[in-house]
């Protein structure tokens, strides 16, 4: 069996990988790209239609250079492969005046002189009716927010990736990912590849394929809801913006109407630990769904009680809930971005822009020092 040689090999095709593939491709060099399934699955963690994107980062101020930047790329994939994949909406962010998500977002946006506005409960309730506000909510809303078409963002990645010359390899399984003094040789369940330098962006798997995450990592089972919903009061059309509480029950989120499903909403907080990502359970939960209708009644009263579909999908947490961006350890030429923490879509345009520059040893234009891995040393 001959072996393909290339400058860079791309491992994982989804959010990570397909906006690596897509920088690098860009820049002229001789990339692959290896995905287990087909580009766009619903197998991994970038699946289910919609993902947020917000830019007062309640989690850490520091993210914010680098969500403005992937707000720019997304703009940018949308004109240059001539379809949208950002929706702008608006996001409310509502909790308890002491808890962490309104304060954060606070601190970010006064950190990096954001644009956020900070309403009393009655002025949310003049400005959004159909949302349910307690006296004691903390309420923001940020006009620079939205969705991305999780599915379309992978695919025009890769698409343009194609278009620049890069090669796919679909439906393979990578089994190992091995050292050698002059190249680092990947074995698939179907062919041998090398390259001068590698990055992963392997997801769920992380802990499989990048030996110094294995104990760090906690894959969680994560399902989404879609409810009818009165399209005068939810729809995108109708203005509705996206949403996301701080609950004594834990963290919710969703988004306005925009497609046939209805309103999706899920559970950020909490889930169930999966052990081997390829078996994780996507049946449906009535337990799981009352608990989202159980949120909905309180803060969205009319949205319907009705399910039109649901989807599970899978977060890959670190202890601090951060990222991980970095060089392998073991070897240099290895450079990857895991423990996305459920919270890393919205980046990707950027982190492949970054995992580029890393691999191409070229400085990426960001202070990555939070995502190091060392810190958990
Ligand atoms: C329910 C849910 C809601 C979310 N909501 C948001 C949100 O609103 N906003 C936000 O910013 N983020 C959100 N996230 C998080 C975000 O979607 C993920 O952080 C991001 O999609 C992860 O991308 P990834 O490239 O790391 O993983 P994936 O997209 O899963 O890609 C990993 C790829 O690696 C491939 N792979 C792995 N191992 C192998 C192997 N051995 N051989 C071949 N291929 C392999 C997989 O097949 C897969 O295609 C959410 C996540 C979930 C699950």
């Amino acid at each position: 069996m001959a072996v393909q040689h290339f400058d860079f090999l791309v491992l994982g095709l989804g959010g990570v990988g397909s906006a690596t593939l897509y920088h690098l491709a860009s820049r002229g060099y001789q990339v692959a790209g290896i995905d287990r399934f087909p580009i766009a699955h619903d197998r991994g963690s970038s699946h289910g239609h919609t993902r947020l994107i917000r830019q007062s980062y309640f989690e850490h101020p520091a993210y914010v250079p680098l969500v403005q930047r992937a707000f720019e790329l997304w703009e940018q994939l949308g004109i240059e492969h001539g379809r949208d994949v950002y929706y702008e909406t608006g996001i409310i962010e509502c909790g308890p005046k002491d808890g962490e998500l309104v304060s954060g977002v606070l601190a970010s946006a006064a950190q990096h002189n954001l644009d956020v506005e900070h309403l009393s409960v009655s002025q949310a309730r003049d400005r959004w009716p159909q949302f349910g506000f307690s006296e004691h909510d903390s309420i923001v809303y940020e006009q620079r927010a939205g969705f991305l078409l999780v599915e379309q963002c992978v695919s025009a990645h890769v698409e343009l990736a194609q278009w620049a010359g890069a090669e796919t390899f679909c439906d393979q399984t990578i089994l190992e990912v091995k050292s050698e003094s002059n190249v680092v040789r990947v074995k698939t369940n179907k062919a041998e590849f090398t390259a001068d330098k590698v990055v992963l962006g392997v997801g769920a798997w992380a802990r499989d394929l990048i030996p110094e995450l294995a104990d760090l990592i906690t894959v969680l089972r994560k399902p989404l809801h879609w409810f009818q919903a009165d399209d005068a009061l939810y729809s995108r059309k109708s203005g509705c913006p996206s949403f996301l509480f701080e609950t004594e029950a834990g963290h919710y989120y969703g988004f306005p109407s925009s497609d046939c499903r209805g309103l999706k909403v899920a559970r950020h907080s909490g889930g169930e630990v999966v052990s081997d990502p390829l078996q994780v359970d996507r049946t449906l939960d009535e337990t799981e769904r009352e608990d989202v209708r159980k949120f909905l009644s309180v803060h969205l009263p009319g949205v319907s009680n009705q399910p039109t579909d649901h989807t599970v999908c899978m977060y890959s947490m670190t202890p601090d809930s951060h990222f991980v961006i970095d060089r392998s350890q073991a070897d240099g030429r290895i450079v990857y971005a895991a423990g996305l923490s459920g919270h890393g879509f919205k980046f990707t345009a950027a982190l492949g822009e970054v995992l580029a520059d890393m691999a191409s040893e070229e400085s990426p234009a960001f202070d990555l020092s939070l995502f190091q891995r060392c810190r958990f040393d």
